[in-house]
């Protein structure tokens, strides 16, 4: 049994602690809140020891007046554990960085977190192998997790890409009052935008430029992506349609016939499917928005935000650990548990 500590029971927290309870070869030792909120009821409810974010005694002691047992600070918890998943908000992973590397033990960070602070990021159809046995590893942001899911198999079977993408960004999440915009469309004026260059981290291979715009929905991301082929490529639309269709956690699915035209529809199945938070773990591609002409292929797709790089992350704790070395197996292992956990 792989023992695992969630730091930042968030959004992203909250899910991938579910989502380690659900694997038969991994635990949860204990998740971590800041302070005492609404968020400890879940922790409470799954039986999963709360630890504070913080070892000052004061702070550990705020749990108890609010009627939470607090089983000590983090360095408690990560003497316990074997590995830990950080889903503190962006930009914190440096100063717990250090805290992960004192107590010993490994560590996956998330999206928001740059590159270069553990020098490894990881997506599952990417590059599993090379994140074998290492100490650490950053799960790449969902948006970059989308891209590998539909482009890495296409890179795979015709040997070169060259893609240009606009991610077309939520607002906030559903649970989020902090953010926007709310009645405007914004253009992310860092051209490119990052999330191009982040797919290179795992497929250094494929070459990609992005734009970003953030529009005002909670649901989902959608990428409007071009991607140029080789000469000689072999595809056609619907081979390609038929790869994704054979790809771990991608959905292919015609729009019209199914009523399924916007991301609001997308959702709604999600919530259909049963798993908690109305999660779709999946990227889904609309099969009539898949276009090859000539060279060129044109294709939308939509990234549940706050889901998708869930199982990435459970894939990636196999990874580190050293025990599933290939990454389908893994994927098969991480899916089936999940489902059998919400009685799919
Ligand atoms: P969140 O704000 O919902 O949750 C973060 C949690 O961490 C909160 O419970 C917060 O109290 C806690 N926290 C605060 N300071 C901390 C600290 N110093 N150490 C540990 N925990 C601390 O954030 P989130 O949306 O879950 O995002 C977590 C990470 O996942 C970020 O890197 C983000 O970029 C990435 N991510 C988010 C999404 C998304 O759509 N929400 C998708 C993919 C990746």
């Amino acid at each position: 049994m792989i023992k695992v500590a969630i730091n930042g029971y968030g959004t992203i927290g909250k899910r991938v602690a579910d989502a380690v309870d659900a694997q038969d070869d991994m635990s949860i030792i204990g998740v971590t809140k800041t302070s005492p909120s609404f968020g400890c009821n879940l922790a409470v409810s799954k039986n999963f020891p709360i630890y504070c974010t913080n070892d000052e005694e004061s702070k550990i002691e705020a749990f108890g007046k609010q009627g939470y047992t607090c089983h000590g600070g983090i360095s408690d918890l990560l003497n316990l554990a074997d590995i830990v998943v950080d889903c503190s908000p962006g930009k914190m992973g440096l100063s717990n960085l250090e805290k992960y590397k004192k107590a010993g033990i490994k560590h996956i960070f998330q999206g928001g977190e740059k590159h270069d602070l553990t020098g490894l990021s990881y997506t599952s159809c990417a590059n599993h192998q090379s994140a074998l046995n290492e100490a650490g590893a950053r799960v790449v942001s969902c948006n970059t997790t989308g891209l590998s899911r539909t482009l890495v198999p296409l890179y795979d079977a015709c040997g070169e890409l060259s893609v240009e993408c606009t991610m077309i960004r939520r607002a906030a999440d559903p649970g989020d009052s902090s953010r926007g915009p709310i009645n405007a469309i914004k253009p992310v004026l860092e051209v490119p935008s990052h999330h191009g260059i982040d797919l290179m981290t795992v497929k250094p291979e494929i070459k990609i430029n992005s734009l970003a715009v953030a529009v005002p929905t909670t649901l989902m991301h959608l990428h409007s992506i071009v991607a140029d082929l080789p000469d000689g490529h072999n595809l056609t639309t619907n081979s390609i349609i038929d790869l994704w269709k054979k790809q771990p956690r991608v959905i292919v699915m015609n729009g019209s016939e199914n009523r399924i035209t916007s991301t609001a529809e997308v959702m709604e199945m999600a919530r259909d499917m049963g798993r908690k938070w109305g999660d779709l773990h999946e990227i889904f591609v609309w099969e009539e928005g898949v276009s090859l002409k000539g060279n060129r292929l044109y294709y939308f797709q939509a990234i549940h935000q706050e889901s998708d790089v869930i199982p990435e992350n459970i894939d990636c704790i196999r990874a580190l650990m050293g025990t599933v070395a290939d990454w389908k197996e893994s994927v098969e292992i991480t899916d089936s548990a999940i489902s059998k956990y919400y009685g799919l």
